[in-house]
């Protein structure tokens, strides 16, 4: 496995424990070129109560960790004491001022229930914005993909996407970015046998693992 030294990674843990206590802030409407949308929303939670904000805060906590060990430079968007948000808008921002190699926004999905799996979205054109990190940014989906495929027991998604991969242009995290991007569902919290993976702390250290290895499969020095 390459090494990380002088990368810089962006890790992007969606939405944010404090939220749902900030609903007036979250609710402003920013633009993310292809249309408006609340700045950030609160995210979605297992059947017991495991919170979509906390998950991604562990998740990316573990990531961070490892991609550290490896070499990288690494910034997160939000820590412990970000009081809601950022706004979708300045998670975007982050990476970019960051000038970032490689950034992902990690997620688990509420999707339906009797729906399975995990979910690469990569960022589809928009004229005048994605031109310049569609392909790179195609090729970090395919690693991450392999690479969660490869590491993790989670099947890529019976609802989203293709073989684990999907293109969207309503996002601002990915509309806006500058730097090769995509964002991950890890599974779906709304279906019990997913939940009972992304519960799990061994769980999430392989997802963890898995993303490093994906991450590394793009911007890791052979
Ligand atoms: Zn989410």
């Amino acid at each position: 496995m390459g090494s990380l030294s002088g990368k810089t990674i962006v890790l992007d843990p969606g939405h944010n424990e404090h939220n749902a206590d900030h609903v007036r802030e979250i609710s402003r409407q920013v633009d993310v070129v292809t249309e408006h949308k609340e700045c950030d929303t609160t995210g979605t939670a297992t059947d017991s109560g495991y919170t979509e904000a906390a998950f991604n805060t562990d998740v990316a906590g573990r990531l961070a960790d490892l991609l550290r060990a490896r070499g990288a430079t690494v910034v997160l968007t939000r820590g412990p004491d970000t009081p809601w948000g950022p706004c979708i808008t300045e998670r975007a921002a982050i990476g970019n001022r960051a000038h970032a190699d490689a950034a992902i926004s990690i997620h688990a999905d509420g999707g339906p229930s009797d729906g399975r799996g995990f979910d690469v979205t990569q960022p589809g054109l928009v004229a005048g914005h994605t031109d310049a990190i569609i392909e790179p940014s195609r090729r970090l989906a395919r690693c991450v993909r392999d690479a969660f495929a490869q590491g993790t027991d989670m099947p890529t998604s019976t609802y989203l996407g293709a073989d684990g991969i999907d293109t969207r242009t309503d996002l601002g995290g990915l509309n806006l970015s500058l730097v090769p991007k995509v964002l991950i569902e890890t599974g779906n919290m709304r279906n019990a046998t997913d939940a009972a993976r992304l519960t799990q702390d061994t769980w999430r250290q392989s997802a963890a693992v898995a993303l490093s290895d994906g991450i590394t499969c793009f911007a890791g020095a052979e």
